[in-house]
Order: C-alpha cells, then sequence, then structure tokens
C-alpha cells in the first residue's frame, strides 16, 4: 500500500505562474461556467506541462462518465507522456455480479417479471444474459426509473416483480425513497448496490498498480459529500479531487493533482464546488441509512470488498426478493475464458490488450462486463476506435 506522496521532482517548480493559472481557470470556469472553452483548454494544457514531473505519474478515476469525458474529447492526446489517467472500476454494471444476474434469470424463467436498467439485459453472466432469457419466454422488462416499475406493479397486481437495483450511491437513494413509500406486495427488490470509496481502497493495496492521485467520481460525490474522501490523503497520503464531467473539470483536477505531487502534498480537493459540497446530500444520505446496512460485497472482476455493499435491513425483510424467493448463490462463473475485464476494471491494462477487443467481443456482440454499458471501458474505446 502506498504511504507517502511520491517524490516526482528533484527540483521545486521554476515558475509559479503555472500554478497560479490554475486557480485563475478555475476562477474563470466559475464565473463563466465556459467548461469546452478551447482557449481556457489550452491555458489549462500548458498548465499541465508545467507541472509534468520528469517520471511517470499515474491518475485514477473511478467512473465511466470520466472515462467518456477523457476518451470523447481525445484529453489523453493533450497530457504529457509522463502523465497517464486509468480508469478504475467506476461503472456499475461492469462490477454487477454473474451471481445476481444468475439469480434474476432464474427468477424470470420461472414466471416471475424481472425489470431493470436498460445495459443489464445484456450483461453475461454464467450461461447466459437476461436478454437471451427474454428471448426463452422469460418476462424481463427494460425500466427508465424505478418509479416506472413500481407503476408497473401497481397496474398489474396479479404478477409478482422483481426489481434488480444496480449501481453506486447515486442510485441507491432511489431505491431507498420507492422502498419507504411502501411499494406494492407484488415488488420486490434484489439489491445490488455498491460504494465507491471501498473500492477506492481497495486499487491502493493492488500490488503494482501505484497509483499517484484519485480523480473522485462527482455525481457519487455530489450525495456521499467530499468528505468521504477524507481517508484517501489523511491516511494513505493520496491526493485527492472531486471533479465534474466537463473536459475542462478533468483537465482543472490533472492539473490540481500534479500540482499537489509536486508540492509533495496529499490534498482533498473539490473542483467541482458547482454541484458537490463538504457534508454532500445529508437526506439522501439518511434515506440510504435508514433502508440500508452496508456489509462485505462481491465485485465482478474484483472478488469481495469489506464493507462495499449495501443489503435491505431487517425491517425491510418483506421487500427482499432474495428472503422472499429463498434465492440462493450458486456457482457462477463472472468471465468467458480469455476475457480480461478483470484486469480492465482496475486499470492494469488499457482495452485493446485484451485479445478478445474488437474481435470476439464488440459492442454489438460483448462477451465481457466492460463491452456493454456506455460507461464500460471496453465499450467507450470500441466507440470511439481508441487504441488503433
Ligand atoms: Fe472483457 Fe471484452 Fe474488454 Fe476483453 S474486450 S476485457 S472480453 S469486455
Amino acid at each position: 500500500m502506498r504511504n507517502a506522496v511520491r517524490k516526482l521532482h528533484e527540483k521545486p517548480l521554476e515558475s509559479q505562474s503555472r500554478i497560479v493559472s490554475t486557480r485563475l481557470v478555475s476562477a474563470l470556469l466559475k464565473v463563466h461556467s465556459r467548461y469546452r472553452s478551447p482557449k481556457l483548454g489550452k491555458m489549462v494544457a500548458h498548465n499541465i506541462e508545467g507541472l509534468a514531473p520528469p517520471q511517470k505519474a499515474k491518475f485514477c478515476h473511478v467512473c465511466g462518465t470520466h472515462e467518456w469525458t477523457i476518451t470523447h474529447h481525445g484529453l489523453r492526446a493533450l497530457l504529457p507522456e509522463t502523465i497517464e489517467v486509468i480508469a478504475g472500476p467506476g461503472c456499475p454494471v461492469c462490477v454487477l455480479p454473474a451471481a445476481d444476474i444468475d439469480q434474476a434469470i432464474s427468477l424470470a424463467l420461472n414466471g416471475i417479471t424481472v425489470a431493470t436498467y436498460g445495459d443489464v439485459i445484456r450483461v453475461p453472466a454464467t450461461q447466459t444474459s437476461l436478454q437471451e432469457a427474454k428471448a426463452s419466454g422469460g418476462d424481463v422488462r427494460v425500466a427508465y426509473s424505478l418509479s416506472d416499475v413500481v407503476k408497473m406493479a401497481r397496474k398489474e397486481q396479479k404478477r409478482d416483480f422483481v426489481f434488480l437495483a444496480i449501481g453506486f450511491e447515486t442510485t441507491a437513494p432511489s431505491t431507498a425513497v420507492e422502498i419507504l413509500n411502501k411499494p406494492p406486495k407484488n415488488l420486490s427488490f434484489l439489491v445490488s448496490h455498491r460504494l465507491i470509496p471501498p473500492a477506492m481502497e481497495l486499487l491502493l493495496k493492488i500490488d503494482g498498480l501505484q497509483i499517484d492521485g484519485f480523480i473522485a467520481p462527482g455525481h457519487v460525490s455530489t450525495i456521499i459529500g467530499t468528505r468521504a474522501y477524507e481517508a484517501f490523503p489523511d491516511l494513505h497520503q493520496m491526493p485527492t479531487v472531486v471533479a465534474g464531467f466537463e473536459p475542462l473539470d478533468v483537465l482543472v483536477a490533472v492539473s490540481l493533482l500534479l500540482k499537489q505531487l509536486r508540492e509533495e502534498r496529499a490534498a482533498l480537493e473539490n473542483e467541482y464546488t458547482r454541484c458537490v459540497t463538504w457534508q454532500g446530500n445529508t437526506k439522501a444520505q439518511q434515506l440510504m441509512n435508514q433502508v440500508f446496512k452496508v456489509v462485505d460485497g462481491w465485485w465482478r472482476g474484483l472478488g469481495t470488498i469489506p464493507s462495499s455493499a449495501l443489503v435491505l435491513r431487517e425491517e425491510f425483510e418483506a421487500f427482499d426478493a432474495r428472503t422472499k424467493y429463498d434465492l440462493k448463490i450458486r456457482d457462477s462463473s463472472d468471465s468467458v475464458p480469455g476475457c480480461l475485464c478483470h484486469l480492465v476494471i482496475v486499470g492494469k491494462i488499457s482495452p485493446p490488450e485484451c485479445p478478445l477487443f474488437r474481435k470476439a467481443c464488440t459492442p454489438q456482440s460483448p462477451k465481457g462486463a466492460c463491452m456493454v454499458s456506455n460507461e464500460g471501458t471496453c465499450r467507450i474505446w470500441a466507440v470511439h476506435n481508441e487504441g488503433n
């Protein structure tokens, strides 16, 4: 595990003006909200160039939307060769265990209506997917929101519905709200929510990953607040910056991380102040705490991460599909032979290093979970023709 900010510079910064410009750009962004301004982009790129260390520095984000912004806008091409930005486990569909989908499939094939978010139905599970279960006659429905599923269940009272609830701290509050609103008795929940900070902790323990700073996810942070990342600089001496999703948000975050490295300090900074506060959304946190308790959880490609999953509290057991249908965890397999999603998901390799990338595994015919969702690193790289 890392326990000190790595010394990447031999000399102090020659020009303070380059550091000042990061602050200046942040101030200009706040005033003018020009998060795609080429002029400001050039200023930050220049700033990054001036702050870049002679040795390699590796920053890790944990958000599929950050990966989309970085790849779509070609931000890696703006970075000096010594700066690498890798994608961590920030795609909820990519980390969804095959075992949970297997359970949903068995319900769908036994007369229960299974509803979930669109991308999930294409994710390969142990033998098949929810999409294939639907083709075999199972009632699998794509939901745009959980409230739509509640409406369906109220309308079709003779059917039993199960909602496969996935996602991070961003979607867990809406599951909590619907449960507290007393959903109809014919609706229960297969809860597979996961928490981001414990996954970031895990990344620090992976041999050879050598991360020099975190770009923390903006939308998760709107819920949990900046304070949720305090341990990273305080206990792990890991520079951490919460960032938004516009190209300049990400570039400014890289610039702030570089400044911390240059000054050999680890701090927690918030680039996304227009949405994220120190406390976060305390109402949403309270709703989550009321409905869920935190337990160890299995992540596809990563294994068990301590205190990283949410399950329903005992008082909401009546809504727990695992209890209601006595669902057991059976032998399951998270990947097909040759799939390297477990390495892509922690940024150990980039998608083109997987032999199946854009050959056997494509967005039209995904073999691994990272190729399914618009937040999956392999799919993002494939649709942007990245890595050629
Ligand atoms: Fe997994 Fe496909 Fe990506 Fe390979 S290319 S790591 S099989 S998603």
